[in-house]
């Protein structure tokens, strides 16, 4: 049987919960503990492929293909275990399951409630992803901050499991944060006390708190909070903001997290942690390094939560070459309106990451075309691999004309199409081609260099493709298409012959990039920049 970890946000949003979260894997992974995690998200949505990132950022995307909230990327970079559908419930899921079943007769007689009905399936679904990989602890998140009306019955749940599998088998942390007051010089504990106290009304006391703070937090606010909370000292943990976010798990391990959740839930574990490669790999990201400008082009660069697991893929192959990946995020619309080009001339390389409708599109085609005429390596991510097809095929009929039918219904050149097995789809939700696929390589080229290997297995998520009908009008005029689906009919990767690299790919390397194995396209990428820069 697992063990549990519960962990809750209070005071404000945005404290680093998932992150916290993720290090505490890292953490116990590095005492031989096998872990995995899992994020329970209050909202009503089934999963997130339906809100638009300005609501909830990146989509993130698991090998067997859920779309998933973007703490599952922070929590597969961390703990370096790919997650799965099991790994994300929502409010969503909860309620069409336990409705369907009604519908069905499973309660026949039965008045349906919170309690007992929403609160067992909720137990139910952390009980599918415990078993999913008999892991020694299971990490849950729980969404939102206390307080929330839409988490309560996740919080009911998460209380009773204590009863369930026995309190030394189960932990709950609490991550709250100490705001400054700068006219005093003083860190305040009053949110956090109020925080806990909510957290304690629901049922739940606290095992361990972490304070996330911008400032160093001094043993007497520690003893205090303590004090009040009823919680260990000890497990009164300092989460103060750093620089290196990979550097999370060491500060907990030096702070004692390791061996106060190995002893309170009666973990067998080794003694002493193993995160050697972890602190040698944050001592290269502490190190001074060359700026190396990258631009993204976007449509939602206002939140840069929207591409987090592309800057975070751009920010592992930097270390991996010992440059400072600075991004200059460009507004694709701003390309579009002819604004913004100037800063495309002062970068070493460009990426265009995925994307949805038409906003901007033209602005994405704008920043591919400059990559292509100015040979400026070039990295297209899923969209981004559509619109450096669309401009070269624009390159070669002489007209603006060709284009996706995503965006232009009647064009004379489709040359991004719906796959055909997407025409009869008319749901919005979970409907695309999603997860991991493989890929084969065709040996000479940029990607098969990159990736050094015949086949691999990248994860999708897109509705259209590249358009076969044009392959050999393409391939005549440069194009290289070096990624195949196994059977041939799938364009996955394609090039530019007469480029220094101009390289797209239909699916998403950066959800496969891990801080301590940067994806291979990103370090070709991020290598090739690096030699531009150099010239
Ligand atoms: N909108 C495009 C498609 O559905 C690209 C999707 C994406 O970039 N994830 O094919």
């Amino acid at each position: 049987m697992p063990k549990y970890i519960f962990c809750t946000g209070g005071v404000v949003s945005s404290v680093g919960k998932g992150v916290a979260a993720a290090s505490i894997g890292r953490v116990l992974k590095s005492r031989g503990v096998s872990v995995t995690m899992q994020k329970l998200d209050p909202y009503i949505n089934v999963d997130p492929g339906t809100m638009s990132p300005y609501q909830h950022g990146e989509v993130f995307v698991t090998e067997d293909g859920a779309e998933t909230d973007l703490d599952l990327g922070h929590y597969e970079r961390f703990i370096d275990e790919n997650l799965n559908k099991a790994s994300n419930t929502t409010t969503g899921q909860i309620y069409a399951e336990v409705i369907a079943k009604e519908r069905r007769g499973d309660y026949l007689g039965g008045t349906i409630q919170v309690i007992p009905h929403i609160t067992n399936e909720i137990k139910k679904r952390i009980g599918l992803a415990a078993k999913a990989t008999s892991p020694d602890v299971i990490i849950v998140e729980v969404g939102g901050t206390i307080g929330d009306i839409e988490s309560l019955p996740f919080l009911e749940a998460i209380r009773q499991m204590r009863k369930d599998v026995g309190r030394d088998n189960v932990v709950y942390m609490h991550v709250t944060w100490l705001p400054y007051i700068g006219a005093t010089n003083e860190l305040k504990t009053k949110p956090t006390q109020h925080s806990v106290h909510e957290l304690r009304g629901i049922g739940i006391n606290p095992d361990m708190i972490m304070c996330r703070s911008d400032s160093a937090i001094n043993d007497s606010i520690r003893e205090k909070i303590a004090l009040f909370t009823d919680v260990e000292t000890r497990a009164v943990i300092p989460l103060v903001t750093t620089p290196v976010l990979y550097e999370v798990p060491l500060t907990l391990e030096e702070a004692g997290v390791g061996d106060f959740l190995i002893d309170r839930l009666h973990l067998n574990a080794s003694a002493a942690p193993d995160l050697s490669d972890w602190r040698t790999m944050v001592g290269e990201m502490r190190k001074h390094k060359e700026p190396l400008p990258i631009a993204i082009v976007g449509k939602y660069i206002e939140l840069k939560d929207a591409y987090i697991s592309v800057r975070e893929s751009l920010y592992h192959a930097g270390v991996a070459h010992d440059v400072d990946v600075q991004i200059d995020w460009i507004l694709s619309e701003d390309l579009e309106k002819g604004r913004g080009l100037e800063r495309l001339s002062k970068v070493a390389g460009i990426v265009v990451p995925g994307g949805f409708g038409y906003r901007g599109i033209e602005g994405k085609i704008a920043a591919a075309k400059y990559a292509r005429e100015n040979k400026v390596p070039y990295l297209g991510l899923c969209l981004g691999m559509q619109v450096m097809c669309i401009d070269k095929m624009r390159s070669i009929v002489g007209s603006d004309e060709p284009n996706s039918t995503e965006f232009d219904h009647t064009t004379e050149y489709p040359i991004i199409d719906l796959l055909p097995e997407q025409r009869d789809v008319s749901d919005m939700g979970g409907t695309m081609r999603l997860g991991s696929y493989p890929c084969a390589l065709v040996p000479g080229t940029h990607a098969a260099k990159a990736y050094n290997s015949a086949i691999v297995q990248e994860r999708h998520r897109h509705r259209f493709e590249f358009n076969n009908a044009y392959r050999d009008l393409m391939t005549r005029n440069g194009v290289v298409m070096s990624g195949l689906s196994p059977d041939g009919r799938l364009v996955e990767i394609a090039e530019l012959a007469d480029h220094p690299f101009m390289v797209g790919s239909q699916f998403h390397p950066e959800f496969k990039s891990r801080p301590n194995r940067p994806h291979p396209l990103f370090k070709a990428f991020v290598e090739a920049a690096a030699a531009q820069l150099d010239k």
